[in-house]
């Protein structure tokens, strides 16, 4: 993404949804709806939201974007059409989409290269800070919540909206397209606005996009306020409490999977108690713990997650700990050591690594992206995020 601009003519309908270049310098800020094409809510929402700051004659600094994601999939209320969007961002599969002749790409992966360019013009042609927010819904219901990738200047922007953030799914999805942005260091979010037909789902995007505006400093507090006299105010939290995603059920596409109805996101689920059917059999909770994006719809891979709350101790040792860079000490255990000079990731002995609590890598901000037969492969966000683009603004 960085700065390659393929020279290609795919034509796809309407991709933006609306463009602003405010009068004075600024942040730019990016925004996704309908990556998946039977979310439609991200999109209204924006529309509303670029309605409403014409209408009110908003004057803006910096730049604005609203996109839509899969074009083709949304029209056709589909999920996807042949694979998901939101799981090809992994960068072998960019650079063999880079190579292939367009007329070779299958149709989702046409979408993701109009995107890509889109994104690599924007990064050439607009001015930093960079902040990028994907709008989505889930098939259950659902309260709004945040997911980021685990690094500190995520944490910090996430935890201005006052709704449960959610760490490490990218530890269980890989080739999410904020996890291929956020590994280049930028800012971004992905907002789960609430079941997918709800009404109330989208008028949560708009309350979303209305406070990343005045968070990313695009409008002033003045300008909120003309919003705030409409607003529906999504059903906060009083602190920012954060969850840890621990265990994914997967389920592959021939598999015969049904959620027992009723689960609602982040409910409490016992020890014993009946969750799904698979291939004919019970799903059967282990122990105590929450639930998390229960599966309600035919297409998607991932029957359902548990999470739990990460004390607020946790989160600040692992403030400091990545504060001082104390992550390094990590190599000085046996069976750990840097897979490259350049200390971006690190290689764990899976025989030792058993030995090892996998909360401490994650304290220190390494996730798992990758599993050989003798090996983990861990990242650590800290080191690729961009903290010098985001310390003049008034959030960091
Ligand atoms: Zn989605």
């Amino acid at each position: 993404m960085e700065a390659i601009v393929r020279n290609e003519k795919i034509k796809l309908p309407d991709r933006i949804i609306g463009h602003i270049k405010g009068i004075n310098p600024g942040a730019t800020v990016v925004f996704f709806g309908g990556i998946h094409g039977n979310e439609p809510a991200g999109i209204k929402a924006l529309e509303q939201v670029f309605a409403q700051l014409k209408s009110w004659n908003i004057k803006m600094n910096g730049t604005l974007y609203g996109f839509r994601g899969n074009v083709k999939a949304l029209e056709l209320e589909k999920r996807f059409l042949e694979s998901d969007l939101n799981r090809i961002w992994q960068r072998h599969h960019i650079t063999s989409i880079l190579r292939r002749d367009k007329e070779f790409l299958r149709p989702d992966e046409q979408e993701l290269l109009h995107i890509y360019n889109s994104l690599s013009k924007i990064l050439l042609a607009e001015q930093p800070p960079y902040y990028f927010l994907d709008l989505h819904t889930t098939s259950s219901h659902s309260k709004p919540f945040i997911t980021i990738s685990d690094a500190m200047i995520n944490r910090k922007f996430a935890t201005l909206f006052n709704v449960p953030i959610v760490l490490g799914l990218e530890e269980y999805l890989q080739g999410t397209l904020l996890n291929y942005i956020n590994e280049r260091g930028y800012v971004s979010l992905g907002f789960e606005a609430g079941q997918h037909q709800d009404e109330s789902a989208v008028q949560n995007c708009v309350e979303f996009i209305w406070k990343t505006l005045l968070h990313t400093e695009l409008i002033s507090r003045k300008d909120f306020e003309i919003f705030q006299n409409f607003k529906h105010n999504f059903n906060e939290c009083s602190k920012p409490c954060f969850y840890e995603v621990t265990q994914r059920f997967k389920i592959e596409d021939h598999d015969n999977f049904s959620m027992k109805k009723g689960f609602l996101n982040f409910s409490k689920i016992q020890k014993g108690e009946h969750l799904a059917s698979y291939n004919q059999t019970d799903v059967i909770s282990k122990k105590r713990s929450i639930l998390f994006m229960p599966l309600y719809q035919k297409q998607g891979n991932d029957g359902f997650f548990i999470i739990r709350r990460i004390p607020m101790l946790a989160l600040k040792i692992s403030a400091f700990l990545r504060q001082f860079k104390l992550y390094q000490l990590l190599i000085l255990f046996p069976g750990i050591s840097w897979t490259n000079k350049e200390k971006e990731t690190l290689m764990v002995n899976k025989k030792i690594a058993r030995f090892y609590i996998k909360s401490i890598f994650h304290l220190m901000g390494y996730r798992k992206y990758f599993m050989s037969n003798t090996y983990f492969f861990m990242s650590n966000r800290e080191k690729r995020a961009k903290n010098h683009l985001y310390k003049k603004c008034k959030w960091y």
